[in-house]
């Protein structure tokens, strides 16, 4: 099969000729794009300039999930280093592009990864609620979530782009300096990356799936954890399932993790050691918080 290169990017020509051919200006984002950290369960992520439901397509045997953007400038952080497919006079990808600059895109991410940073003291708060509340269960699962929020907080704010599939490795990667990276320890033990099993990760993947029966992207959560499995990358698979989880858990509401309880349980592969909870809880406060005093003009680009 010939494999034409958009830029440094190799990509399937069925793919190429399936994102020329949308009726809209199309470009390659994702971890395709960065073309470095991808495994082969990894789909093509293709920016689509115009309005449209986001959806997954199967092309020639390859997966490619349409993300359909109406406003490039709200999106600067996934935008940058895109490889335009489908160019038009009207829209101007390539113009737009340009636009974002490597001193834009360096304030985006840093931003974003701000946010992260911010969701994840959210997060411990709901935690400290829910052990008020006599709700232990639900306070567990909102300190992995805090976790999750604090890893991705992490790399972005020293200049990392997060990936979820690749999150672990990332982390693992990034050149980070060492308050920053035992703030990304404690997420790691909170997470409980020792607890990566190959009994574990099925029973939480296959509530997890439960819980995204509804999502269109389910069948393509389920091939990557296979995938990783196949390869053996327990850890990085138990990460992404759980992270996978936390998403869908954060869009739910008091009423549901109390129905649902024991679904969120087995999902988030929650551990019940609360005084061990609460220590760790107070280093992720430490850590969110002094990622929060990163001073924006210290840190680099990495990734
Ligand atoms: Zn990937």
């Amino acid at each position: 099969m010939r494999v034409p290169a958009l830029g440094m990017v190799l990509v399937p020509k069925a793919v190429r000729d399936y994102a020329a051919e949308l009726p809209h200006p199309t470009g390659l984002v994702g971890c395709r794009a960065t073309g470095e950290m991808s495994h082969t369960c990894c789909e093509y992520d293709i920016a689509v300039f115009g309005q449209g439901e986001n959806r997954l397509e199967k092309v020639d045997g390859h997966v490619v999930e349409l993300v359909h953007i109406s406003r490039p400038r709200d999106h600067l952080v996934a935008l940058k280093g895109m490889s335009i497919i489908r160019d038009s006079k009207e829209f101007y990808v390539s113009s737009a592009l340009n636009g974002i600059t490597e001193e834009k895109f360096k304030r985006a991410l840093f931003a974003s990864g701000r946010k992260a940073l911010v969701s994840s003291l959210f997060c411990q708060q709901r935690f400290k609620l829910s052990r008020e509340k006599q709700q232990p269960a639900t306070g567990a699962m909102w300190l992995k979530m805090a976790s999750y929020h604090l890893v991705a907080g992490t790399l972005a704010v020293f200049g990392a782009r997060p990936m979820p599939l690749h999150e672990l490795a990332q982390a693992r990667q990034a050149d980070l300096p060492a308050d920053a990276a035992d703030g990304v320890q404690v997420a790691l033990e909170c997470i409980g990356i020792e607890r990566a099993t190959r009994p574990a990760i099925a029973r939480s993947t296959e509530a997890m799936l439960e819980l995204k029966s509804k999502d269109y992207d389910r069948e393509l959560v389920r091939a990557k954890i296979e995938h990783l499995l196949e390869k053996s990358m327990l850890a990085d698979c138990y990460y992404y399932a759980g992270r996978v989880a936390a998403e869908n858990l954060a869009s739910r509401n008091d009423a549901f993790f109390r129905r649902y309880s024991k679904l969120v349980q087995l999902a988030m592969d929650l551990s019940g050691d609360e005084q061990q909870l609460e220590k760790l809880q107070k280093s992720l406060s430490l850590a969110a918080k002094r990622g929060l005093k990163t001073d924006a003009t210290t840190t680099a680009t990495f990734f």
